[in-house]
């Protein structure tokens, strides 16, 4: 192991008061891309839209049917397994280490591998709520009900004939018949504002904060790191941060393959 890793991984099990804060980078070796790298335009009709703009609240109110064909294809994997990133969080929660983990993801795998308290600073694909009738429903239920038959997250292209066909995909209540949508965070969406006030008392309470698996372009991740207090502040990622030069501690390397060390060995 290196020097680099050794240092890393003393300081935190020295640790009292842990706060990870995580990305996309956190799940890539569950097999879940980072939706930001896939890159392609994607045709309906005449029109022709990026996978911003299918992740936008106006577009899911307008074509909801042409935003679930989105969604259920590229942005859910229902079979995705935590890894070891996932796994030594929830070991350093479980050892009375670890105060939060919060994430900007949406998958869910850091509650499966046992974490209790997760901040989701953009939802969970794992809740779903009718807009009308606010009745829940789990990611099956919601995928029972919007007839989406294939989970084919390879495909190249959407199938968006199907789409255009009528309202196949949309996932109706079975209460009242209204539309259900995920509890994610849409472009154009602002964020819970309790989860983000969460975040930031978590973030001023931590001895050690962990920033792991992003490249901290996306806001708020930038800023609510300025609420460390600490000069324990680690960062870990495959490519360089804007943090790399402030970070007491940078590891430019996978987070699964840095943080499961600590929990193997
Ligand atoms: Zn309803």
């Amino acid at each position: 192991m290196s020097n680099e890793w050794q240092a890393v991984h003393d300081v935190i099990r020295s640790g009292q008061r842990i706060v990870f804060f995580g990305g996309a980078g956190t799940s890539t070796e569950s097999g879940i891309p980072d939706f930001r790298s896939a890159n392609g335009i994607f045709a309906w009709k005449d029109m022709e839209f990026t996978p911003e703009q299918m992740l936008s609240r106006s577009f899911f109110d307008r074509y909801p049917a042409l935003f679930y064909q989105f969604y259920v294809t590229k942005m859910l994997y229902p079979n995705a397994e935590p890894n070891l990133a996932h796994v030594a969080l929830a070991k350093l929660e479980e050892r009375g280490q670890l105060l939060a983990v919060i994430t900007q993801n949406i998958d869910g795998l850091h509650q499966r591998a046992g974490s209790k308290r997760v901040l989701e600073l953009h939802g969970s694909v794992q809740r779903n709520y009718c807009m009308n009738c606010n009745q829940f429903y789990t990611l099956e239920e919601l995928l029972a009900l919007s007839h989406v038959s294939s989970l084919d997250n390879t495909q190249e292209k959407l199938r968006t004939e199907s789409a255009a066909d009528g309202q196949g995909e949309i996932p109706y209540c079975r209460q009242c018949n209204g539309v259900i949508k995920p509890d994610v965070v849409l472009y154009e969406e602002s964020l819970n504002m309790d989860t983000l006030e969460q975040a930031v008392r978590a973030i001023e309470q931590a001895d050690v904060l962990i920033v792991g698996g992003t490249s901290l372009t996306v806001q708020p991740a930038a800023s609510l790191v300025q609420y460390y207090k600490g000069d324990r502040l680690i960062v870990i990622n495959k490519s360089t941060t804007s943090l790399d030069r402030s970070a007491a501690y940078t590891v430019n390397d996978s987070i699964a393959a840095v943080l499961g060390q600590l929990v193997t060995v």
